[in-house]
């Protein structure tokens, strides 16, 4: 009672929750693992977020980092010992600078993405990082897991938006990392150890974010291809033929937009229609960032070919915002889909993009040999190697039941085969506390002797989110 009393003395009492009602800040966003915390303190600025980190060093409080909540990964909610506190960055939500000489944005941790994708475009400029969850989860988070998106192949992932930071030491310290200089070589690169450290290694207050000039045109095309193979040819050849104008390149399997048309029968899908589907679908966005462009000639003719190479068996082209809003719709509604459907096994990797189609072709055949009839949900940003290569159980069987059962045996089966073709167990959610056991297994040693020697040296008393990632 006493240091909730504490708590409620530095952020006011309405932003200290303690008792029932704190599902919404205890359970992952799939639904499948609910934590106890000991409360939820929302502190309002970057001195309360400091002041909240001493109390819990001096009473020993673990503290789990926590934006949207929005993670894959179980990294952002407590465990189930009622012992641990979330420390929510959502009143952290203001938009502090727009530096146009230096083509940036400085934002507070709690910012949604999408509130900073809104305030860059009301400036007349870009900023690219884009996904599903950008409604809620915010740059806080994004920051902390290194979060990837649609845009990466042309923009890179958060990490390569990232200026600058200001975060809050594991001693309760306020490091302001903000001068957003595009050059400093002056020793460690603080920055870039804290992205991607899932709120282990400091607590992130806010952040100076790279812009980029204003996308003036955007073409999206939807193709259907027959083979693994000629999706790696169309993207080899995108990349050479489109350059700079292709920024994003997404692949669906037939599977994945079967459960969209299921679960969301509004949603038309071009392409798609019984009698007449293809095993793989791309996604594929152009922009230019000049009216006076050659994008549309260029598009036009990598397409001709295309068709005219086999490469592609059938084409449409979004003839306007509207329509180019839609395929995105499609694509982002596959997550959603699945969670209709019910529990599945997800799998975030990362594949050098030459071995993608072995690595599915063979994986595909080996998991169905082993467990008959699961159904595979294969989509992702192929373009940047990256597959969301899920399975969910066969129709008809309780999902709980062979999770139960095989969730662990699959989990195995997938990443011996992603280590066999020298991918990553996560490419962009993290490692969390889902994940860390595998990480075990599939990390390098001497990787890991290094990353716990850096925990240790930073947080000695382990309080800042224990259990996630080491
Ligand atoms: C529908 C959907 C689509 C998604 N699409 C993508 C995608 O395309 N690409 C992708 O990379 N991810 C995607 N994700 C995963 C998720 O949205 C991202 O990981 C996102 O970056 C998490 O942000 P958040 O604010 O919700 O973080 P949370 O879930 O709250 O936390 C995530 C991790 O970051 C830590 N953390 C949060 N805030 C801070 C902070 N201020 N300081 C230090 N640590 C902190 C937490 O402790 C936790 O370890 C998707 C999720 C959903 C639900």
């Amino acid at each position: 009672v006493e240091v909730i009393n504490t708590f409620t003395h530095i952020v006011g009492e309405p932003y200290v929750l303690i008792g029932s009602g704190l599902e919404d800040y205890t359970t992952d966003w799939r639904k499948r693992t609910l934590g106890k915390a000991l409360a939820v303190v929302l502190p309002g600025n970057t001195q309360e977020v400091a002041k909240v980190v001493k109390v819990c060093i001096a009473h020993n409080i673990p503290i789990v980092p926590q934006g949207g909540n929005t993670g894959l990964v179980l990294g952002g909610i407590p465990d189930n010992s009622g012992r641990q506190l979330i420390l929510s960055l959502k009143r952290l939500h203001h938009i502090r600078n727009i530096d146009v000489a230096n083509a940036c944005i400085t934002v507070e941790a709690g910012c949604t993405l999408i509130s900073i994708q809104v305030a860059a475009k009301k400036a007349q400029w870009f900023f690219p990082l884009s996904m599903g969850s950008e409604g809620s989860c915010t740059i806080g988070g994004n920051l902390a897991t290194n979060a990837g998106g649609t845009q990466v192949l042309r923009y890179g992932t958060t990490r390569d938006l990232c200026l600058g930071l200001e975060i809050v030491t594991p001693q309760g310290e306020v490091l302001d990392d903000l001068s957003a200089l595009r050059k400093d070589n002056t020793g460690y690169d603080l920055r870039h150890l804290l992205i991607g450290s899932e709120g282990t290694l400091g607590i992130i207050t806010a952040a100076s974010l790279k812009l980029f000039p204003l996308p003036k045109t955007k073409s999206h095309v939807w193709l259907a291809l027959t083979d693994t193979h000629l999706v790696l040819d169309l993207l080899v050849i995108a990349r050479q033929r489109l350059g700079t104008y292709l920024s994003a390149f997404e692949v669906m399997n037939t599977f994945s937009l079967k459960l969209v048309r299921k679960h969301y029968p509004e949603i038309a899908i071009p392409l798609l229609s019984d009698g007449k589907d293809y095993p793989w679908y791309v996604l594929l966005e152009v922009s230019d960032t000049t009216t006076i462009t050659n994008l549309q000639p260029v598009l036009q003719a990598f397409l001709e070919d295309t068709l005219k190479d086999s490469i592609v068996s059938d084409i449409a082209i979004a003839q306007n915002l509207q329509q180019s809003q839609h395929f995105w719709k499609i694509r982002e509604s596959i997550p959603l889909a699945q969670s209709r459907e019910g529990l599945n096994v997800k799998h975030d990797i990362a594949l050098p993009s030459a071995q993608i189609p072995i690595f599915v072709t063979q994986t595909d055949l080996l998991l169905s040999k082993e467990f008959r009839d699961i159904r595979i949900v294969n989509y992702g940003h192929w373009g940047d190697g990256n597959l969301h290569y899920n399975i969910q159980c066969p129709e008809g069987t309780d999902p709980k039941t062979f999770l139960a059962e095989y969730e662990t045996n699959i989990n195995q089966m997938v990443y011996a085969q992603v280590a066999k073709y020298r991918g990553s167990i996560s490419a962009e959610h993290g490692i969390g506390g889902l994940k860390r056991r595998a990480l075990q297994g599939y990390k390098s040693p001497v990787a890991l002797a290094m990353m716990r020697t850096i925990k240790k040296a930073l947080d000695p008393k382990n309080i800042l989110n224990p259990g996630r990632v080491l």
